[in-house]
């Protein structure tokens, strides 16, 4: 291990938070590299058909926002490596020169002359650095409806933008009352005969400006007080059946999408074992990033934090760099 590079951070993830973060650590001269599991960086951002609340960049694409993001990566330099991480060890260099791994649950953090951390990926590959910037963000939560598992490719859809193509001039059904779920609808009826907006509720969590858009479109129903049955059909999705929670009436949906959008849940399973988080899974950090692990910093979606959106997920990446220089001048 002696000759082994030693970084002073590894960023873990690709989406918004992952590439501002290598911004400014580029810009900090770190000697860091960004690791994501995927070859297309942009996580979450990827899947959203138009992001209309960056600053400065109003229609923009989300595949456009993170291309921009990515060149603008490129053009300081910064070291994207594409791998699935399958572990992440703390320990220190032993005066032997071997790795030896610590247990930060029963070892006191304080007698570590060097606490490093040791990145090993599906590639075999290891990397060991004195930080790490975890911004793996989030996914799709599923609903638990009958059929669903089921259907899943053959209707059942997580993503608008990336499959709504394959649903034109088809009836199709959003299963969800927030901001993903009226903008799926708003870009579904463009190429859809008819949208359903499936709500539990009889008042949407979404932004107002997303409510009255849709409201406005003549081939997207509200449906509300309505949780969502069963999803059936033969080789494909053709009827959802829905269930008024007031009514407790029934109504089968005659489509032939079923698109889920009831939120995200973190991807924090690397980090689980190293860092506190809260019930729901995610990482319980402030503002700074700073987690209950020295040298473990988190970024965007993954973070305990009252708004996820682009631009908190980015200043999210700016503040971990700061506080990874703190840490490490300490
Ligand atoms: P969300 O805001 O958490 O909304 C989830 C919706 O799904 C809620 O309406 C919820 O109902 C419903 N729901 C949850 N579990 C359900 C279940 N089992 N069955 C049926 N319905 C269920 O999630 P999101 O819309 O995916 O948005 C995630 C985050 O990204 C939000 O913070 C959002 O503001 C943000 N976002 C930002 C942008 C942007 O910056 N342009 C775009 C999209 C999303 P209840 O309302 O009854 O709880």
């Amino acid at each position: 291990m002696e000759n082994k590079q030693i970084y002073d951070t590894v960023i873990v993830g690709a989406g918004p938070a992952g590439m501002a973060a290598a911004i400014y650590a580029a810009r900090a001269e770190l000697s860091f590299c960004l690791i994501d599991r995927s070859y297309a960086p942009g996580g979450q951002v990827l899947s959203t058909y138009e992001v209309d609340n960056y600053p400065g960049l109003p229609g923009l694409s989300g595949g456009e926002l993170s291309d921009a993001f990515k060149k603008h990566c490129d053009k300081l330099g910064c070291n994207f490596i594409t791998a699935d991480i399958t572990d992440i060890t703390p320990g220190h260099i032993a005066p032997n020169g071997f790795f030896n791994e610590i247990d930060p649950h029963t070892q006191g953090l304080d007698s570590i002359n060097e606490l490093l951390y040791m990145i090993t990926t599906n590639e075999g590959d290891a990397y060991l650095t004195k930080t790490i910037i975890a911004a793996t963000g989030a996914s799709h939560k599923k609903a638990g409806i009958e059929g669903e598992e089921e259907y899943a490719g053959m209707g059942v859809s997580y993503c608008a933008t990336c499959d709504g193509a394959f649903f034109r001039k088809k009836d199709v059904a959003v299963v969800g009352g927030g901001d993903v779920a009226l903008e799926d609808a708003i870009f579904l009826s463009r190429l859809c005969k008819k949208v359903y907006i499936v709500h539990r509720r009889d008042t949407f969590r979404a932004a107002k400006s997303l409510v009255t858009a849709a409201d406005a479109i003549d081939n997207i129903e509200f449906v509300f007080d309505s949780v969502s049955k069963r999803i059936s059909g033969n080789n494909n999705v053709e009827e959802l059946l829905i269930n008024n929670v007031k009514t407790f009436g029934d109504r089968v949906l005659p489509v032939s999408g079923v698109f889920i959008a009831i939120g995200i849940k973190p991807t924090t399973e690397l980090f689980q074992n190293l860092v506190a988080c809260d019930e729901a899974g995610y990482i319980i950090a402030d503002e700074s990033g700073k987690t209950s692990m020295p040298g473990i910093f988190a970024a965007g979606d993954i973070r305990k934090k009252p708004l996820r959106q682009i631009i908190t997920a980015a200043a999210d990446g700016a503040n971990c760099v700061t506080s990874v220089e703190g840490y490490l001048t300490k």
